[in-house]
């Protein structure tokens, strides 16, 4: 089955979405308060997923972004499949009631 095929070669994956966050820190004297032209912190990247309905959100580094937005893809990927994996079992498993009801309908000719 080439769904199964495919989902064996996910790699590294996991749920959530990232955005940017811009700060002010408020400081005296700090860029992000100037009181000409504010320059604010970031951007900050922050990860936001929920798992067995907790959500979560969490702060990723520059350098993990990379990494962080393949595993976010490879999620995705993730989940394009099983569902499709499904609905393909709920066909089948439909049309195998319907095969079944039809042979128990028809009359049967023992002679
Ligand atoms: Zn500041």
């Amino acid at each position: 089955m080439k769904l199964k095929t495919e989902l064996s070669q996910i790699g590294e994956m996991r749920p959530g979405s990232l955005s940017q966050q811009y700060s002010a820190c408020q400081k005296r004297g700090c860029k992000c308060v100037d009181p000409v032209k504010p320059k604010k912190h970031g951007p900050f990247y922050q990860l936001s997923y929920s798992h067995r309905g907790k959500s979560t959100t969490q702060f990723v580094r520059p350098q993990f972004l990379t990494q962080v937005r393949r595993q976010l893809a490879a999620y995705k990927r993730f989940k394009t499949l099983t569902e499709e994996w499904v609905a393909l079992a709920l066909e089948l498993s439909k049309a195998k009631l319907e095969e079944a009801r039809l042979a128990a309908s028809k009359p049967k000719r023992t002679r």
